[in-house]
């Protein structure tokens, strides 16, 4: 089994998720090969081939360019799979590469299976596997669902000249709106999830959280129903925090929320469901029913 990696540059700085690419080829026990749109001076530790291009030339972004040259990487190593990232990056390349090879493509992999590949489905309620029915295959992976491996070593760098008609051209990123909290910034953060059960209950959450001196947080059910606002949402689709401590307040625990939250220092999960996926990375599980444990748990902060 062959992998070509495809790795992520960003502003100027190799993104640290293309080490879940490594993850993932680690778990696929497979041959790996990367590429790189980006720069000599930001280079992954890892000690296989590299095929880089230099972004300063090619541009952090333009899908033709970087379609192109990821077509001649997978000339030159016949992958039997090419792997992204399931960023914005990946997700809009990945079905170009595939349709210029007429490949599988399976977009949002979280995991890996006998032959094949999981993916959510349901709204990530469940998931379903599937197998590539082409021998070549265009997979996107899900942040967070692979383990970031750092194996170290210096890559074997094979450079390449994007050459052809540049019919795009890159001309920056634009920053976010800016949110009303920074709850990157947060070293406390209570998340409510959809285990609270109404709108009504939020206070109580918000009250342990400003107890404790820091800030709301929430899982996407909460958000997607209107009872949070959005600037508070932790996961793939919201916020990446880290803070020193975390306090998941009925939250299942699915992969889309962990990838926002799982550095974080301390995680304390409280969840009626003692087999809750959560408890898996929490460092403290408590199983209880979370608004009768979160004011009780208020009182004696405040006390
Ligand atoms: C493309 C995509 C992007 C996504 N992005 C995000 C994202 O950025 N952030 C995010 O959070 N999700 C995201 N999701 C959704 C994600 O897959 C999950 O559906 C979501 O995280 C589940 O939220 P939850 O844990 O609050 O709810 P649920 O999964 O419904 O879990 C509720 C939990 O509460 C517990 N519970 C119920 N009642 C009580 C009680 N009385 N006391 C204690 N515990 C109780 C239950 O046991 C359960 O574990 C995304 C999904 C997709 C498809």
């Amino acid at each position: 089994m062959k992998t070509l990696l495809i790795g992520e540059y960003r502003e100027g700085k190799l993104l640290d998720s293309t080490y879940e690419l490594l993850g993932f080829a680690g778990q696929m026990s497979a041959e790996t090969s990367m590429l790189l749109v980006g720069s000599e001076t930001q280079l992954p530790t890892y000690s296989g081939t590299l095929y880089l291009a230099e972004a300063a030339t090619c541009g952090e972004y333009n899908p033709g360019l970087h379609k192109k040259l990821i077509l001649e990487a997978v000339q030159k190593e016949s992958p039997d799979l090419i792997v992204f990232l399931h960023s914005s990056y990946g997700w809009d390349l990945a079905p170009r590469v595939a349709a210029a090879l007429k490949a599988a493509q399976i977009s949002e992999v979280i995991a890996i299976t006998d032959g094949g590949f999981e993916v959510g489905c349901c709204n990530a309620k469940m998931r379903r596997t599937v197998k590539p029915a082409t021998a070549q295959a265009v997979l996107t992976i899900q942040a967070g669902a692979f383990p970031v491996l750092q194996s170290g070593g210096t890559p074997n760098i094979q450079k390449l000249t994007a050459a052809g008609d540049c019919t795009l051209e890159f001309v920056g990123y634009e920053p976010a709106e800016k949110k009303d909290i920074d709850l990157a910034k947060a070293e406390v953060i209570v998340s409510a999830g959809r285990g609270i059960g109404k709108k009504d209950n939020v206070p109580a959450i918000q009250a342990l959280a400003k107890a404790l001196g820091g800030e709301l947080g929430a899982s996407r059910p909460v958000v997607d129903a209107g009872w949070v606002e959005h600037s508070h949402q932790v996961g793939t689709t919201g916020q990446t925090v880290s803070p020193k401590l975390y306090v998941a307040c009925g939250i299942s625990g699915a992969i889309q929320h962990l990838a926002g939250m799982k550095k974080s220092d301390f995680i304390i999960a409280i969840n009626k469901d003692k087999d809750a996926p959560i408890g898996e990375i929490a460092d403290v599980l408590v199983v209880a029913d979370v608004m009768q444990f979160v004011p009780a748990l208020t009182a004696k902060v405040l006390r």
